[in-house]
């Protein structure tokens, strides 16, 4: 029968023949969707000052992985190894390894060009990483098709623009009680698909909608909730943090499932394969499905959180350094599309997870010597 709209839009992203990701991939300005990090080398660069300020507020850990879902091309990570590079004197002591999660082969291979210059080995013996390599700044990077394949430790997370490409489920609120929303063919038109709703309650309906719901149509995204799981229990016992920036909501959207296909919205069900497809993050369900192993911060909007992470001087620093025009109003412009309300300021968020302690003292009987410092881009960064 009909599948789900979840079964489709993950057969339509990675099914391992005909995939987006899988054959396509396209982020970048040549590709089908445009991302932060693509835009501008600031945004990497704030976020790599995000996990070192994080290190050092939990006690300057002797060893750290940073472990990335759903990398792209790799250019986020480029520019927050850069950082690294240049902050080495901080994290002198420190050993760190860099671990990337995608289920792209093509992708993964982008990345490897763009982080090691391809120096990388396949299926190494001795590792659950199906590729491994060096970075261009010398620290070890690994690949895996999933987070629980990552070998446990100290860990920092991060994630942008991973869930909205998770599988979401889709359901309405009918006189006869919730029923999912499925793909069916369409009788009238061949070779066309179109939206039908299952005929009583599926075991998602039963499974995924909270009690309480308000909403007439809702959209669950229980692989974001499985993977959050994991990241909360992970944090919770071996410690660290992660970092999850994407657009979305608290709770309160309903149909919000697109396709983006040469920078054009594209119809969700016309070849399937070709188009990205997306859904916006419910952080609200994110939040619950820490389910308190961790404490969690945000949603914060992008242009607050990149505000208190200092970019209105980082800016600055970049215009003075930079003699001809052209460069300074590329500079101007990238800033625009990251702050702007109307572009992705408002729309795109951040949300963490936190141990907690990294927030309460775990003893609120004992005077704390001194007081915890604010966790930065929530709060204004104070680095000393
Ligand atoms: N973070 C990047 C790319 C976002 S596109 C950026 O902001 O530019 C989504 C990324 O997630 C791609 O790398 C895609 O291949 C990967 N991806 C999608 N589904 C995945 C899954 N189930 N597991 C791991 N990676 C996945």
């Amino acid at each position: 029968g009909p599948p789900a709209v979840a079964e489709y839009m993950r057969e339509a992203l990675t099914n391992p023949g005909q995939g987006y990701y899988t054959r396509r991939g396209g982020v970048g300005e040549s590709g089908d969707f445009i991302t932060s990090p693509e835009i501008s080398q600031v945004f990497g660069e704030l976020i790599g000052i995000w996990y070192i300020s994080e290190w050092m507020a939990m006690g300057k850990p002797s060893t750290f992985q940073l472990v990335e879902l759903g990398p792209g091309k790799g250019t986020l990570m480029e520019d927050i190894l850069r950082v690294f590079k240049q902050l080495a004197s901080v994290l002198s002591k420190c050993d760190v390894s860099v671990h990337l999660v995608e289920v792209s082969p093509k992708l993964s291979e982008i990345q490897a060009v763009m982080l090691t210059g391809r120096k990388v080995q396949p299926n190494p013996e001795d590792e659950s990483a199906y590729m491994k390599g060096i970075s261009k700044t010398g620290i070890p990077i690994f690949w895996y098709r999933d987070i629980q394949d990552v070998p446990p430790g100290y860990s920092f997370y991060l994630a942008h623009e991973f869930f909205d490409a998770l599988p979401i489920h889709k359901f309405q609120q009918t006189e006869k009680g919730w029923r999912e929303v499925l793909v069916d063919i369409d009788p009238e038109v061949p070779d066309q698909l179109r939206f039908v709703l299952s005929p009583s309650r599926t075991p998602a309906t039963q499974n995924f909608i909270q009690p309480e719901e308000t909403r007439d149509h809702v959209e669950v995204c229980p692989e974001a909730g499985v993977i959050v799981q994991r990241l909360a229990s992970r944090i919770e016992k071996d410690g660290g943090a992660a970092l999850v920036a994407d657009y979305g909501h608290d709770g309160t959207k309903t149909d919000t499932f697109r396709g983006f296909r040469n920078h054009k919205l594209h119809h969700v069900l016309s070849a399937p394969g070709t188009a990205d497809l997306t859904a916006d993050v419910d952080f609200s369900y994110l939040r619950k499905m820490a389910q308190g192993k961790t404490a969690t911060l945000g949603p914060i909007k992008q242009r607050e959180f990149l505000k208190n992470m200092g970019i209105d001087l980082r800016l600055q620093v970049l215009l003075q350094n930079s003699g001809d025009t052209a460069t300074r109003e590329q500079l101007l412009h990238s800033y625009d599309m990251l702050m702007n309300p109307k572009k992705m300021g408002d729309c795109f968020n951040f949300f963490a997870l936190l141990p907690h302690h990294r927030l309460v003292h775990p003893d609120k009987k004992d005077k704390p010597k001194s007081p915890l410092p604010p966790v930065a881009g929530f709060n204004e960064l104070l680095l000393k």
